[in-house]
């Protein structure tokens, strides 16, 4: 959908090319793009690898980072990620149901954590449930080894490639009677079938927060420069309207916009991580969203203006 929508405007994709260095310069930026070609490897077991082809040196008047969690602009410019909150472990199911869900997400929060039942097209449905006990020793050691060296971020695939790659080994977590212990335990209430399991993963999600959106000629949109958890689907849905807001702001060339942008963001996603002003019951907040007010911030679909009416129908505000 996107590529189509960028060829209506004459924007040509260029797929297999990598950002390997960019510079910033006084009103432009150095990037060098690697051009990534499959190669065949091996004499007595052939394998493809991929290769750099060609490297080619470019000026851009900008360069906007929306290269994800483990960003090279982001870490070219030199900003801060760190951590702003716990990470959470979800095991997360697809499966195909006979429930009639209709278009309602459901949040269950118990001593299990939180758990979370996505409505998906075509009978199926996406169920999370937090795995407060479960730890990847190795992603972690990983991390922390890193974060002894100086470095304020965690350069390995998500779990949920490795684990997704591992199957059909997959752990004991993953296995079916999981899914029906976890709702048993969980979600008692889900009492229609689970008929066929299409996609299973463990996952960690950090929450993380940019110590700034960008400056000059560099800046950062979506996972870059957030990640959070899966609840309220915040990550992709608020990395859109940054790419959006942002675009306009480069399109317009005027002046402060570019820092309003840094500046509207960085107190969206403070707000969103409960780092300023926190959601509160208000009087008529029912005791059990009164209970779990904090965690709620991060579960709601929305932001600004949008995410207090929305906080506001359920008797909390900020
Ligand atoms: C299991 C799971 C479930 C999720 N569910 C939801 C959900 O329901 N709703 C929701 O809103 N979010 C969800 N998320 C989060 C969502 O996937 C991310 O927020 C979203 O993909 C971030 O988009 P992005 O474009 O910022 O980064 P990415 O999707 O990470 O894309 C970055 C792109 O940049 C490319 N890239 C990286 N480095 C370079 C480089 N040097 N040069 C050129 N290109 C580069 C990468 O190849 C990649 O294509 C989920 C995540 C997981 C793991």
């Amino acid at each position: 959908m996107l590529e189509r929508e960028l060829a209506a405007r004459d924007v040509k994709i260029q797929w297999r090319h990598e950002v390997a260095e960019l510079t910033p310069n006084a009103g432009s930026v150095t990037v060098f793009l690697n051009k990534l070609e499959k190669e065949s490897r091996g004499y007595i077991v052939a394998h493809n690898e991929w290769v750099v082809a060609k490297t080619t040196e470019t000026q851009v008047p900008y360069v906007v980072g929306a290269d994800g969690y483990n960003s090279r602009v982001r870490r070219r410019l030199g900003i801060q990620f760190p951590e702003v909150g716990a990470a959470q472990y979800f095991a997360v199911f697809e499966f195909q149901t006979k429930a009639d869900l209709g278009h309602e997400m459901r949040l269950v929060f118990d001593e299990g954590g939180m758990s979370v039942l996505w409505p998906l097209p075509n009978g199926y449905c996406r169920w999370s449930f937090e795995l407060p006990d479960y730890h990847d020793i190795d992603a972690e050691m990983i991390k922390d080894r890193l974060f002894t060296a100086g470095l304020g971020y965690f350069p390995t695939e998500r779990p949920k490639e490795r684990e997704a790659s591992s199957d059909p080994g997959h752990p004991a977590i993953l296995g079916e009677t999981s899914l029906r212990n976890l709702l048993a335990d969980r979600a008692p209430w889900f009492l229609s079938t689970v008929d066929h399991i299409t996609w299973r993963t463990v996952v960690r999600f950090e929450r993380r927060l940019t110590s700034s959106f960008g400056s000059g000629h560099c800046w950062l949109a979506g996972d870059a420069a957030h990640t959070t958890g899966p609840a309220g689907i915040q990550s992709m849905n608020i990395g859109m309207f940054e790419a959006e807001e942002l675009a306009a702001a480069l399109a317009s060339g005027a002046p402060g916009e570019l820092d309003a942008y840094n500046a509207r963001w960085t107190q969206a996603w403070r707000q969103l991580h409960g780092l300023e002003s926190p959601l509160r019951p208000g009087p008529t907040a029912d005791p059990w969203i009164a209970q779990h007010a904090a965690a709620l911030t991060s579960c709601l679909p929305a932001h600004g203006a949008e995410l207090a009416a929305l906080a506001g129908q359920l008797g909390l505000r900020f």
